[in-house]
C-alpha cells in the first residue's frame, strides 16, 4: 500500500516524501480513509506507531479541500485536545511538516508559558489548532477563542487525558463547538 493508493493530494504527497515516509503504517492505511470519508473514529493506537499522521493528513487533506471565503478570513476548523505540552508540540511540528505545500496554518495553545504569544497567533488566524486543556479553558473563559466553526476534533491520547483528570475540562470545550461535527478518538 502507498499513500498515493489512499488518494492523498499531491502537495501532502510530496510533503510526506520529503520526510522519508515511504508507506502507510497500519494504523494510517486504516484510519485515513475512514476519516477522509468523514467517519467518527476510535482508534488503539500508541505513540510510536504513526498516529500521529493517521489523524493529521486525512485531516489536512478534508480542510484543505474546503473551501473558505477570504472575507470571513481564517477561523479554526479542526481542534485537536493532548494531555501534554511535549505532545501538542510535536503534533503542531509535525502538522507544519505535512501541510508545508498548502496553506493551512496551524498553532498550538499549551500551558507554562506566556499567553500573550498565542494570542496573537490566534489573532492571525489558524485552520488547525492543537491545545492542551486547562489552557485551552482559560482562553474560552476569556472569550479570546471561538470554536464555533470546527468541524473536526480530535481526542488524542484519551486514556491519559481521562487519568490526568481533563474530563471535566474536556465536556466544557466539546460544549462550545458545533453539535454536527466529525469526532476521532485515539487511546493507548
Ligand atoms: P507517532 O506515533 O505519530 O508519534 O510517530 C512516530 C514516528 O514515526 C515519528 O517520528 C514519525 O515521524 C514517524 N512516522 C510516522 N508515520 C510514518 C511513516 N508512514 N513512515 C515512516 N515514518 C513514519
Amino acid at each position: 500500500m502507498t499513500f498515493k493508493e489512499l488518494n492523498i493530494i499531491p502537495p501532502i504527497l510530496k510533503a510526506l516524501s520529503k520526510e522519508n515516509y515511504t508507506a502507510p503504517t497500519p494504523i494510517q492505511e486504516q484510519s485515513i480513509p475512514a476519516v477522509l470519508a468523514g467517519r467518527d473514529l476510535l482508534g488503539c493506537a500508541q505513540t510510536g506507531t504513526g498516529k500521529t499522521a493517521a489523524f493529521a493528513v486525512p485531516i489536512i487533506q478534508l480542510l484543505n479541500e474546503q473551501k473558505t471565503t477570504p472575507n470571513t478570513g481564517r477561523r479554526i476548523r479542526s481542534l485537536i485536545l493532548t494531555p501534554t505540552r511535549e505532545l501538542a508540540i510535536q503534533i503542531s511540528d509535525n502538522i507544519k511538516a505535512y501541510s508545508q505545500y498548502t496553506d493551512l496554518r496551524c498553532t498550538a495553545i499549551v500551558g507554562g508559558v506566556s499567553q500573550k504569544a498565542q494570542e496573537r497567533a490566534l489573532n492571525q488566524g489558524a485552520d488547525i489548532l492543537i491545545a492542551t486543556p486547562g489552557r485551552l479553558i482559560d482562553l474560552i473563559n476569556q472569550k479570546r477563542i471561538d470554536l464555533q466553526c470546527v468541524k473536526i476534533l480530535v481526542l488524542d491520547e484519551a486514556d491519559r487525558m481521562l487519568d490526568m483528570g481533563f474530563m471535566p475540562g474536556i465536556r466544557k470545550i466539546v460544549s462550545h463547538l458545533p453539535k454536527t461535527r466529525q469526532s476521532l478518538l485515539f487511546s493507548a
